[in-house]
C-alpha cells in the first residue's frame, strides 16, 4: 500500500516554476536530521484561475525530483476535490484530499443513522483517551446528533473514495478526508465519531483535516487562543490513536493541518504535540509560494520590481473581485492598503519588507499581504510576461522560496527550532545542498 511518511509538507506551486526550490527545503530538513516529504497540492479552483492542468504539477515536481536526486517519496495532491471535480486529477495525482465540508449537516437516511449508533455502543459514555490521559464524555444524545450531522458527509467521502479507487486501484494512492472549510470547528469527540464512520465506509484514510478553532486566514498568522489550539490538537491526536486501535484504520493516520500558510504562533504547539504523541502531521501550506515569487521579483529591482508594483495596483483595482471567493479566510483592513502612487515610489526594500511575513518587522503589512495572496489571478492574466520575469530572476526567487519554506515552516514545525538558529543551518545546509547536487 502506498504510504505517507510520518512528516510531510504540502506545498503549492501555482505557476509551476518553484518545485526545485521547494524540494531544496526538504533536502535541508534531511541535512538537519529529519525526513520531511513534499506533497505538491493544487486545487481545482487554482487550476481554473491559472488555466493549468494537474499534469503540469506532476511534470514540474518530477523534473525537480530528478534534477536534485531526491530518493524519498513525493506526491501530487488533488486538493479539495469532490465527486464532480475529481475526474481531471485521476491520472496525475496519487494523493486525494476528499473535501466533504459542504455535506456536513445534510441528513443521512434515518435507518443508516440508527444502524451506526447501534453498531457503536462503545462510543457512548465515558471515553478514556489514553494518550491525553483524559476522559471525554459522549452522551447517547450527542452520539446520535453527531451521527446525523456527519454521516451523510462521510458517506459522500466513501463515494468519492470509491470513484478514485476504481480508477487507480486499491492502495495506489493516499486518501485524505477534509472537513476544514466550514464554519464550526469539530471537537475531539466529533472527530472520534467521524473516524469510526470513515472506517465503516472502508476508507483507508491516512490524513484527516478537521476544522480547528480559531481563524486560519490566508498567508497570515493564526488568530485565536494558541493554548486552546494546543489542547484541542492533543485531544485530536489522542482520538486518532484510539480510532486506529479500535477501528483498524491505517496505523500512520495523522492530522492534516490546512494552515492557509504562516500560522507561526501555533507551530510550537504542533511540534510539542507531535513529540508527545510520537506522531507526525501533514502541514499544508500553499499560496505563500507565489508571494515569495513576488518578493523575489521586487528584490531583483528593475523590471521585476516594476511588475510587482503593477500587480499590486491591479490587485487593488480589482480587490472586490479577487477577495470574494476567499471572503471567509481573509481579514483585510482596506484603510491599511497603500495607494498605487505610494507603492510606485517604493524601493525594493520597502516593497519586500511590507510583503514579507516577518512579525517582528514594523514595515510588515498583513492587509497588503493578504490582498496580494489572493491576487495571483492578476499574475495569471499577465501570462508570459510574468513567467518570463520569473525565469529571468530565478536565482533570487529560488533563494526566497527555499529560505521561507525551510526557516519559517519546516524548521519550527518539524525540528522545533526557530529562525535565528536555523539561519546558520540554511547557510551551511544551502551550500551542502548546492555541492551534493
Ligand atoms: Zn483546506
Amino acid at each position: 500500500m502506498m504510504k505517507l511518511s510520518k512528516f510531510s509538507i504540502g506545498v503549492g506551486d501555482r505557476f509551476g516554476h518553484q518545485a526545485k526550490a521547494q524540494l531544496k527545503a526538504c533536502i535541508l530538513a534531511g541535512h538537519a536530521g529529519i525526513d520531511v516529504v513534499p506533497v505538491w497540492n493544487k486545487s481545482n479552483r487554482e487550476h481554473t484561475i491559472i488555466g493549468s492542468e494537474p499534469s503540469s504539477v506532476r511534470a514540474a515536481a518530477a523534473a525537480a525530483v530528478k534534477e536534485l536526486g531526491w530518493t524519498l517519496p513525493w506526491f501530487c495532491d488533488a486538493d479539495h476535490i469532490n465527486l464532480t471535480t475529481v475526474v481531471r486529477f485521476l491520472d496525475s495525482c496519487d494523493f486525494f484530499t476528499i473535501d466533504v465540508a459542504d455535506s456536513i449537516g445534510k441528513a443521512a437516511e434515518r435507518s443508516s443513522i440508527d444502524a451506526f449508533v447501534k453498531r457503536h455502543p462503545e462510543l457512548a459514555g465515558d471515553i478514556w483517551l489514553e494518550g491525553a490521559g483524559r476522559r471525554i464524555e459522549i452522551s447517547s444524545e450527542l452520539l446520535a446528533k453527531t451521527a446525523s450531522k456527519f454521516l451523510f458527509a462521510v458517506q459522500e467521502a466513501g463515494s468519492i473514495y470509491r470513484k478514485v479507487e476504481a480508477a487507480k486501484g486499491k492502495g495506489a494512492f493516499i486518501a485524505e478526508v477534509s472537513m476544514d472549510e466550514t464554519d464550526a470547528a469539530q471537537t475531539p469527540a466529533e472527530l472520534l465519531i467521524i473516524l469510526a464512520a470513515i472506517a465503516d465506509e472502508g476508507i483507508p484514510v491516512q490524513t484527516i483535516a478537521p476544522k480547528f478553532s480559531g481563524r486560519f486566514n490566508k498567508g497570515v498568522d493564526y488568530v485565536g487562543d494558541a493554548e486552546q489550539f494546543s489542547n484541542e490538537m492533543e485531544l485530536d491526536m489522542a482520538a486518532i490513536q484510539r480510532a486506529v486501535a479500535s477501528y483498524g484504520l491505517p496505523a500512520n493516520l495523522k492530522l492534516s493541518v490546512h494552515s492557509g500558510s504562516d500560522k507561526f504562533s501555533i507551530y510550537p504547539a504542533i511540534n510539542a504535540s507531535m513529540k508527545k504523541f510520537s506522531t507526525g502531521v501533514h502541514l499544508k501550506t500553499a499560496g505563500t509560494n507565489w508571494l515569495e515569487e513576488l518578493i523575489g521579483l521586487a528584490e531583483a529591482g528593475g523590471d521585476g520590481l516594476a511588475l510587482a508594483k503593477e500587480i499590486y495596483a491591479e490587485a487593488l483595482a480589482h480587490a472586490d473581485e479577487l477577495c470574494a471567493p476567499y471572503a471567509t479566510v481573509i481579514d483585510i483592513d482596506r484603510a491599511k492598503l497603500p495607494t498605487p502612487q505610494e507603492v510606485n515610489r517604493w524601493s525594493s526594500e520597502q516593497f519586500t519588507t511590507a510583503l514579507r511575513h516577518d512579525p517582528h518587522s514594523r514595515a510588515y503589512n498583513p492587509s497588503l499581504r493578504q490582498l496580494l495572496h489572493v491576487g495571483f489571478k492578476v499574475a495569471a492574466r499577465l501570462g508570459g510576461r510574468y513567467l518570463s520575469l520569473l525565469e529571468a530572476n530565478e536565482a533570487v526567487i529560488a533563494k526566497n522560496v527555499t529560505e521561507n519554506l525551510y526557516a519559517r515552516h519546516i524548521a519550527p514545525v518539524f525540528l522545533g527550532s526557530y529562525e535565528d538558529s536555523t539561519a546558520q543551518a540554511l547557510q551551511t545546509g544551502g551550500e551542502a545542498a548546492g555541492k551534493s547536487h
